[in-house]
């Protein structure tokens, strides 16, 4: 992996992943137009010798001169507040700025892994989610834009793999948390803590009963970097088994922040999946991978980084 080129490389998790290649050695190309990713995320990189950053719509053009050996496709709203804010960028990214990476990673004859999502599984109707799994979801709805543009990603990387060849590698990505999320992002964790540090109401949405599994930033990280370095081309999942209610989050974040708040209730989006909760029976047998960072470990690193910028 001497070249690697990132897609939604200022994004919260592009920017991670950034890092993780820098540190392991690799030349380092980030694309991103900006939409949800931050260049905050990336200035400490922007010195770095083997750091190049790109301002580019991937849906209009990609192309970079020299050789790659990993394309990563991780550009796209991920947060559900932004993806039914910008629901045509959403679908736009994951349906033509997929089929422009993997243009491109035909051309320089690299690897190509895709960002793709436990939302492919919609509303589960089977628990927990293994890759076989072939989801329930409404494809008109208001999350349809992100599950749909996610689920014709896959379609199209499989396509390329089976067209012409190219290794691939998709990975599912199960809620993930951590240091560089958005304090107005929408989703749960970054809306409890801010919530919480700020001393304003944690707003559960519906009951709280409905659940998820939380996964901190560098455990998926590493998860990513063994699949990519792997020869799976199919998807895996990478997440953290543990399912919690989204009661018992917000619970735990404002026992953590030693908050005053109250938690009051607000009514449940359209389409919210009623639980999730990933299988790693692949990566735990083909990766060596199980998630290290416990909610409890996470959380502080978390609720340390909102402070910094609260
Ligand atoms: N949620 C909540 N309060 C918030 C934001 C989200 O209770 O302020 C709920 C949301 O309804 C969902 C869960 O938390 O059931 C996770 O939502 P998130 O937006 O983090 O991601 P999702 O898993 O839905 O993609």
């Amino acid at each position: 992996m001497k070249r690697v080129l990132i897609t939604g490389g200022a994004g919260f998790l592009g920017s991670h992943l950034c890092e993780n290649f820098l540190n392991k050695g690799s030349e380092v190309i980030a694309v991103d137009n900006l939409l949800t990713g931050r260049l905050a995320n990336i200035e400490h990189l922007l010195d770095h010798p083997r750091f190049k950053f790109i301002k580019l719509d991937v849906t209009n053009y990609l192309h970079v001169p020299g050789k790659l050996d990993l394309v990563m496709h991780f550009a796209s709203p991920a947060s559900p507040a932004d993806y039914q804010r910008w629901p045509i960028p959403t679908l736009k990214v994951g349906a033509l700025g997929t089929h422009k990476a993997l243009g491109l990673a035909k051309e320089k004859k690299a690897v190509f892994a895709l960002a793709s999502t436990s939302e492919v599984y919609g509303d589960p109707q089977v628990s927990p989610q293994p890759e076989s799994y072939w989801g329930n979801v409404n494809p008109i709805g208001p999350r349809g834009v992100y599950d749909e543009a996610k689920r014709f990603a896959e379609a199209m990387t499989m396509a390329y793999h089976r067209s012409h060849g190219i290794p691939v590698r998709i990975v599912r990505i199960f809620n993930t948390y951590g240091p560089r999320m958005r304090q107005n992002d929408g989703r749960a964790v970054p809306n409890f803590v801010a919530q919480a540090l700020r001393g304003k109401p944690i707003t559960v949405y519906g009951d709280g009963s409905q659940t998820r599994s939380l996964t901190y930033v560098t455990d998926l990280v590493d998860g990513i970097d063994r699949l990519v370095r792997s020869g799976l081309n199919a998807p895996v999942n990478i997440g953290n088994p543990r399912e919690l209610s989204l009661l018992e989050i917000a619970e735990t974040v404002k026992r953590l922040t030693k908050s005053k708040s109250r938690i009051v209730f607000k009514a449940l989006p359209e389409d919210d999946p009623k639980v999730r909760r990933p299988d790693i029976t692949l990566a735990r047998a083909k990766l060596h991978w199980e998630p290290k960072v416990p909610l409890e470990k996470g959380l502080p690193l978390t609720i340390a980084d909102f402070r910094k910028s609260l």
